[in-house]
């Protein structure tokens, strides 16, 4: 990839002062023309794929609580959670759709797996997903249903070369960890790997990762960073 891309994580919502994985915070990392969004997805008590970061939505716990009773609370800009068929709807840039797991059990987590590419299947949203976890065994069972799908590993576990001989496309590493290993990103892209890194804030690891030539930076200041790449 010739130029490094620009993901907003969570979309762009710290400077708009917008809530995180809103339709509102995805719409305005479109606005920014950023290459990608970030997103987080949940599984509610009752089967309902919903995106948010925390596993708590403004204190009822997603897992737990139905989608019904989530639906009655909103985000300070008026929005209800978004399911991910909504989100979807709204969305026409590139995703990285983080499947989160599950505080119950692997097998909520495996089930949102499930469900997730059941809604992507039927959506009409044609971009192109990333799938993103920690769970190692979640990308593993993205591609039993989807061989073809892009998965990416996020806990920083894994050396490319074994994420290669794993057979997935990626890997999105906290800043830290590539820090540490500043060998992973030009071996990644010798093994035709690609190269994320999350969340990149400061101008000085903007900088560093621009220089890196990684695929994506992942990042809450998409705006700063825009600036800084040109
Ligand atoms: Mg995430």
């Amino acid at each position: 990839m010739a130029t490094t891309q620009i993901i907003a994580h969570r979309g762009a919502w710290k400077r708009t002062d917008l809530p995180q994985n809103s339709i509102a915070a995805l719409q305005k990392s479109k606005e920014l023309n950023c290459d990608g969004c970030e997103l987080d997805v949940h599984l509610t008590a009752d089967g309902v794929v919903v995106v948010n970061h925390d596993h708590d939505f403004y204190g009822l716990s997603i897992e737990e609580s139905t989608y019904t009773t989530l639906k009655a609370i909103k985000h300070l800009n008026d929005e209800t959670i978004p399911t991910l068929e909504n989100f979807l709807a709204h969305a026409s840039l590139p995703l990285f759709l983080e499947i989160k797991a599950s505080r119950i059990s692997m097998r909520r987590s495996l089930e949102l797996a499930e469900r997730v590419l059941t809604i992507v299947d039927k959506s009409t949203f044609t971009g192109t997903i990333h799938y993103i976890s920690f769970l190692e065994e979640v990308l593993i069972k993205v591609l039993s249903l989807n061989p073809a799908a892009t998965v990416s590993l996020l806990n920083g576990k894994l050396a490319p070369a074994q994420i290669k001989s794993n057979g997935w496309q990626g890997f999105d590493y906290h800043v830290d960890i590539l820090r540490k290993n500043p060998r992973w990103i030009s071996e990644a892209r010798e093994l035709e790997l690609l190269s994320n890194v999350w969340t990149v804030n400061d101008a000085e690891n903007m900088r560093y990762f621009l220089d890196s030539g990684i695929d994506f930076i992942s990042t809450d200041e998409p705006e700063a960073l825009i600036e800084l790449r040109g």
